[in-house]
């Protein structure tokens, strides 16, 4: 094996053993990305010269004793979080050239661990898709299969884990991206209860609803993301001031006894055979590690999607309006007048997905439509998170697929908005009840093509999630493969 292929924890231990160097780790991850990047495309962005510094750097700690969770591991950033002098685009034109003045949090915290970090990953624009087709950047590959998608918004984050081009990374999920992708592409990816990571120098999309989280080779590594990232800020209102677990310690525990909930509205005509298939041979092993399965019923699950296209675009339409040409980001040359620059600015810094948010959003928040839009619809969300609350009284962790279909074709959704939207009808719930979700691969289609299998838990309950995930991962029931390259 190569170092670019280890996980989080086998490279710290093989840094603590003094057996390999930060330097040794770095040059092993970039000669990965020479060979592999032009074909997959999961970088907007490379910092090589910045990463290869910050490993000498961390040798030299390392000869001195520091060594910090993240020592030494690289590790990629969606494009959506703001890294201090380097270029912060959210995959759009409208931010193309956007150099940010400070760090988000999770950047912060990720460097005081001493993550060296790779570059900014490639993502839909303004994490709006779900597929990383919607980037001003160009699309991203499925390292499975090159003519696939590799699901969206996180897409660049995914198939970065995916092909070895990094050890870990982070993305952002508002409707499913961090879960989505994590399953299209066969990585680990949580999306932690609303409040749990700061969201400090995230670009937002929807307020309500937008989280930050890992994407990782496996479950331990999942957990040693989060030991990082979790926490309250006081520069973040929504952070919530809950005192942090050791998330490593639910790893490797066994679910004996535990209620695995299934809902059976999860379980619909239209999913992919193949898909059903993995999740009932999951839902089997589960079984087998001791859990016993319980039939539940989340009865406003078939309103999530609707719901969700309210919400997302309404908060998109009010946190997108700042791009206006004069504050920041790209202004369009040869305008009149201010009303003619907002217009120019806006029609060509955005792409088509993004105005077709603003459009609803706007729509749906004008003079007379909130009440029956936004308003409805979070009345119907309060609806959507009491089937939780009532769920999580009967069962410890809910299990469903990740999605509905294995990784589509580039271009087979783009012309079909509403197609494209429900790829995500599985990992919306999650967002809308603020709850922690996390997808883990549980198979691959016969044409070879990963599946995944997603766990729901209560508020704050990642560490339940991590435990069912990982006692699920050390049942060996899914084999372990690399996509050939
Ligand atoms: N695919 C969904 C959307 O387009 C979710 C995106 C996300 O989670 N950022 O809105």
């Amino acid at each position: 094996m190569e170092l670019h292929q280890f996980t989080i924890h086998a490279l710290q231990e093989k840094i603590r053993n003094g057996e390999v160097s930060a330097l040794q780790i770095a040059e092993s991850v970039f000669s990965r990305i020479d060979a592999v990047e032009g074909r997959i495309h999961s970088y907007i962005r490379l910092m090589k010269e910045e990463a290869m510094a910050s490993a000498a750097r961390a040798d030299e700690g390392i000869q001195k004793g520091d060594i910090q969770p993240l020592t030494g591991i690289p590790i990629a950033l969606k494009d959506i979080v703001c890294t201090r002098g380097i270029p912060t685009t959210c995959g759009s034109r409208m931010l193309h050239q956007f150099v940010p003045p400070y760090n988000a949090t999770a950047v912060e915290k990720l460097a005081a661990a001493g993550a060296i970090f790779v570059g900014k990953a490639n993502m839909d624009e303004f994490a709006m898709g779900s597929s990383t087709e919607t980037s001003y950047f160009g699309p991203t590959r499925n390292p499975w299969d090159l003519e696939r998608i590799p699901g969206g918004s996180s897409g660049g984050s995914a198939t970065a884990v995916a092909a070895d081009e990094c050890i870990a990374s982070i993305g952002s999920d508002t409707g499913g991206s961090i879960r989505q992708p994590a399953a299209l592409c066969g990585v680990v990816g949580m999306k932690p209860t609303y409040g749990r990571v700061s969201r400090f120098g995230l670009i937002a999309f929807a307020s309500s609803l937008d989280q930050i989280g890992p994407l990782t080779k496996d479950v331990e590594d999942c957990a040693i993301m989060m030991n990082v990232l979790a926490g309250y800020d006081p520069k973040e209102s929504t952070s919530v001031k809950a005192e942090v677990p050791d998330y490593r310690q639910f790893v490797g525990r066994d679910i004996k006894g535990w209620k695995i909930g299934i809902p059976k509205e999860y379980f619909i005509d239209g999913i992919d055979p193949e898909v059903s298939a993995a999740v009932a041979k999951t839902i089997e092993t589960v079984r087998q590690c001791g859990a016993s399965i319980v039939e539940i019923s989340l009865p406003h699950t078939k309103y999530c999607v609707a719901v969700y296209y309210i919400i997302a675009p309404a908060e998109a339409s009010s946190n997108l309006a700042r791009y206006d040409g004069v504050r920041y980001g790209f202004r369009a040359a040869d305008a009149r007048d201010l009303s003619e620059m907002y217009q120019k600015t806006r029609r060509q810094g955005f792409g088509a997905e993004v105005k077709r948010r603003i459009m609803i959003g706007t729509y749906a928040l004008s003079a007379g439509y909130y009440d029956a839009y936004y308003g409805k619809a979070s009345q119907v969300r309060a609806l959507i998170r009491r089937d939780f609350d009532e769920a999580f009284a009967r069962c410890d962790v809910v299990l469903t697929p990740t999605t509905p279909t294995p990784a589509f074709k580039i271009g087979e959704k783009t012309d079909d908005p509403l197609q494209m939207y429900l790829s995500d009808i599985f990992t919306i719930s999650a967002n809308l009840a603020g709850i922690p979700g996390i997808s883990v691969p549980c198979g691959f289609s016969t044409s070879g093509l990963p599946i995944g299998v997603q766990f729901l838990a209560g508020h704050f309950e990642e560490g339940k999630l991590l435990q069912a995930a990982s006692a699920y991962e050390k049942s060996a029931a899914v084999e372990k493969r690399r996509p050939a390259l």
